[in-house]
């Protein structure tokens, strides 16, 4: 984001994070995760910033007329010279490379893949539907008033897991900037729907979304007073009921389509993995594209594809897994359960550190001048390796050791 001249815009709308509180059904506190390690560490505090608002920084920054809203894309045609989409509006769009970020009900993986698979090139893994693991619940409230709500307006704000006794439910509060408060609950319980019909979308309706809290206003929460204060202050249009999923897909390309983000990889939410290796992959393609010479060849860009899946694979896969296991921990019941989170939130600071060490990157953009690494730890770049043309390589990341 520096290297973009986005980082002060960023931090405006940034919140930082002291600690996650693991707490118990009566709100007592028996394990807490310290996050301000972090800023001596890797250079910066972790903090909590609102999709919708980081996406505005964003889209403010392109340049007029880069972006053609209100595409919906249907059908992808791919040929030699280039690749075409048919949109819902009925506009059909050309290009070079079409790469798909559309989310992980991607109708360009869809498109990809039913072709690979009338050509019998698709592994059976990539047709199996995501893995279903449970229902959430998440909403974003309004500004919230500091005298009822302690904490909300404080500088540094503090996360909480609230894990159920008698009930299947686990919430999530995390302060977020303006006063307001991310809140979710997930559980197995969560849906009046029956059957298959969870598994055609991954976002409920409004009135879904509804009775959802009907189940769960009654939960306590670390302000006193229980989530239905919450629900009251929060929009509907700001109320969400999704699937809980998650999938690694093998084909990440093919002819002139590639898939990024969660297109490729899904990951179960609130493990903060989503977003962050959806950035990678993007910062990954685009040093490769940045070699990439015109005409655009099919092989070069097949070359290009094929560096960017070496390289991102098996971080994602591993991200796919850890988060899994993390999500697994958290919303698992029982007392097994119980003792192996104390046991996780009570783990000494450096042990923590230790671990979170080895999942930190800093990934740069070649073509643009690096960033002061604001850190203590030592910066060692990691040479991933030369494309086949011997070109400089396009795939160093710089790795914290
Ligand atoms: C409750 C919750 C909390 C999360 N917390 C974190 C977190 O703390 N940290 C983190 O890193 N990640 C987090 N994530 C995950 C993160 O939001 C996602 O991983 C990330 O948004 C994926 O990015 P993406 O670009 O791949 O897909 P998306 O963000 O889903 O974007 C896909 C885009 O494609 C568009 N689209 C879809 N279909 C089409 C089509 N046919 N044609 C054209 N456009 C289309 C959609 O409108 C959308 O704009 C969280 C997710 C949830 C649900």
């Amino acid at each position: 984001m520096e290297q973009l001249g986005l980082l002060d815009e960023i931090m405006e709308i940034a919140k930082p994070i002291s600690c996650v509180n693991l707490r118990k059904h009566n709100m007592s506190v028996v394990g807490k995760l310290d996050c301000t390690f972090a800023k001596d560490r890797y250079g910066f505090y972790s903090y909590i910033v609102q999709r919708t608002e980081f996406c505005q920084i964003l889209i403010s920054k392109m340049r007029h007329g880069r972006i053609l809203w209100g595409r919906y894309v249907l059908d992808v045609v791919s040929g030699d010279a280039g690749v075409q989409v048919r949109c819902a509006n009925g506009h059909i769009e050309q290009a070079s490379v079409l790469v798909g970020a559309d989310g992980a009900h991607s109708a360009v993986r869809q498109n990809l893949y039913r072709n690979l698979n009338e050509k019998a090139f698709l592994p059976k893994s990539d047709m199996e539907e995501l893995k279903f693991t449970q229902n959430a619940i998440i909403g974003l409230t309004n500004s919230l008033n500091p005298s009822q709500y302690q904490g909300v307006s404080d500088e540094f704000g503090e996360c909480d897991i609230v894990i159920g006794k008698d009930s299947p439910y686990t919430l999530w509060i995390s302060p977020t900037s303006g006063d307001k408060v991310n809140w979710s609950v997930t559980g197995p319980l969560l849906t009046n729907n029956a059957g298959d019909e969870n598994f055609m979308v991954s976002q409920f309706g409004q009135e879904e979304a509804e009775r959802t809290c009907l189940l769960i206003k009654d939960l306590k929460i670390p302000f006193g007073g229980t989530l239905a204060d919450l629900i009251k202050n929060t929009s509907r249009e700001c109320i969400t009921k999704i699937l809980v999923e998650e999938k690694h897909y093998k084909t990440w390309h093919y002819g002139r389509t590639v898939l990024i983000g969660e297109a490729c990889h899904k990951f179960v939410s609130f493990s903060g993995q989503g977003a962050e290796q959806a950035i990678m992959d993007a910062i990954c393609l685009t040093n490769l594209f940045h070699e990439l010479e015109a005409p655009y060849t099919h092989s070069d860009i097949r070359l290009a594809f094929e560096a960017y899946q070496e390289e991102r694979m098996p971080a994602t896969k591993a991200a796919v897994q850890s988060s899994g296991q993390v999500a697994n921990m958290i919303n698992s019941q029982g007392w097994s359960a119980d003792l192996k989170r104390r046991l996780v939130f009570n783990l000494p600071t450096w042990i923590q550190a230790a671990s979170v060490d080895k999942t930190q990157v800093r990934p740069l953009l070649n073509f643009l001048p690096a960033i002061r690494d604001r850190g203590t730890r030592s910066l060692k770049s990691m040479k991933l390796g030369e494309d086949e043309r011997g070109h400089r390589s396009t795939r160093s990341l710089s790795i914290k050791s």
